[in-house]
């Protein structure tokens, strides 16, 4: 088989060839331009606004990212190599890490290692992964690098404020629980949706009580078959185990790859079963989620294409069109719902699922739960060993 590349590493088309030189150098030159950590930060980057023109704000950002980059060595390497990482990347990179605050070298190495593996091309042609895809897998594991969070925070209190802002305009805020908030969202989507009016006017009219709240289906997705496995819900991404637990369920489906049904329409748990795999659009770097998607018919219904999972993929509205006008046409993986786009120019890319049923995904649900199972286990010890010691040190006299 072919060595596994993205496809904007791909140096024998002469058009990617140009701008890998391009990002291989403006990375370079960036580079070059890394202070030592003693110097006037604000002195070096004004003398190089003044050399190159670039905003100083974006060259701040340009160089922090670029230290950031000194602190992830296998991340770095792996840039080395493919040079794929342009600087939006990198900086979204560092922007998500920023959240960690001063982590410790062990959470660092973690993500450093865990990081460089999605980035790793694992197929010929691949899709290069889109900065919001970095973002959210940056997302995923930050969570998980604060599993200790995870288990001692229960859920969030909600929260109401209304304040004045002057200017003829008040505002209310409402904060709660992620899964709380999302059902709320998805009242107020489904109201827009079904009188046909803005999500501002939905959610006036839901408050006031001028329309009844919808009946409305949150989906999550939970390995019921890992102990302390996340859960993934639609507009949110991963919940950690105790707030997973907490969820109110109302009905567990088993997600079935085989189902198939006679007709069309794509019944609501196929369609559940599609959205968790695909994760999004599956058009190469479109981040529609998949459920504001279209579940297209590879080959068509009325050509004898069946209503069944292998058979149907998640596309946006706009490149469900791009598909159905011939310009672009694929091939899907029925296990692995990888997909191999074919365009009408004739050069291809593939793309993979990168929902929460997804294989990578779940074997990441099996580290995390893993990991978290271990770090409980550790936390029950040394509270042992706690107790222990306070039997047996004598107390100082009062
Ligand atoms: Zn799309």
């Amino acid at each position: 088989m072919e060595e596994p590349y993205f496809s904007t590493t791909n140096t024998t088309d002469p058009t990617t060839r140009l701008a890998f030189e391009m990002r291989k150098a403006e990375y370079e030159f960036w580079v070059n331009q890394v202070p030592e950590l003693d110097s006037d930060f604000e002195l070096v980057t004004n003398s190089l606004y003044r050399t190159t023109g670039v905003n100083e704000g974006r060259i701040g950002h340009i160089l922090m990212a670029l230290h950031r980059l000194e602190e992830l060595p296998k991340l770095q390497a792996l840039q080395h190599r493919l040079y794929h990482l342009d600087l939006d990347r990198i900086i979204a990179i560092n922007k998500s890490l920023n959240r960690l605050g001063n982590p410790t070298p062990k959470v660092v190495e973690r993500i450093d290692e865990q990081l460089t593996a999605y980035l790793t091309p694992t197929r010929p042609n691949q899709t290069m992964r889109t900065q919001a895809q970095i973002k959210r897998k940056l997302n995923e594991l930050i969570n998980l690098a604060d599993d200790t969070l995870a288990v001692t925070q229960g859920p969030t209190q909600p929260r109401y404020t209304m304040e004045n802002w002057g200017d003829n305009t008040s505002a209310v805020t409402l904060s709660a629980d992620p899964a709380v908030i999302a059902s709320v969202d998805k009242c107020i989507r489904q109201t827009a949706l079904e009188l046909d009016c803005s999500l501002a006017d939905a959610a006036v009219a839901l408050l006031t009580g001028r329309t009844q709240a919808p009946e409305i289906i949150l989906n999550a997705y939970k390995a019921t078959d890992v102990p302390n496995s996340p859960a993934f819900i639609e507009s949110v991404g991963w919940l950690d185990p105790a707030r997973s637990n907490a969820l109110p369920y109302t009905k567990i489906r088993e997600m079935d790859p085989n189902q198939e049904v006679k007709g069309y329409v794509t019944p609501a748990a196929m369609a559940a079963y599609l959205e968790g795999f695909d994760g999004t659009c599956r058009y190469p770097g479109c981040n529609r989620p998949a459920t504001v998607c279209q579940k297209d018919h590879r080959i068509n219904h009325a050509d004898g294409g069946p209503t069944t999972p292998s058979n149907l993929a998640c596309l946006c509205q706009h490149h469900h069109n791009v598909k159905t006008d011939g310009r672009a046409f694929y091939v899907m993986d029925p296990h692995t719902r990888d997909i191999i786009w074919l365009f009408e120019d004739g050069t291809w890319t593939a793309t993979e699922p990168s929902g929460p049923l997804a294989p990578k995904n779940k074997n990441w649900v099996q580290t995390f739960a893993q990991t978290m199972t271990a770090h409980r286990a550790r936390a029950y010890e040394e509270a042992q060993e706690l107790m222990r010691q306070q039997k047996t040190t004598p107390r100082e006299e009062e």
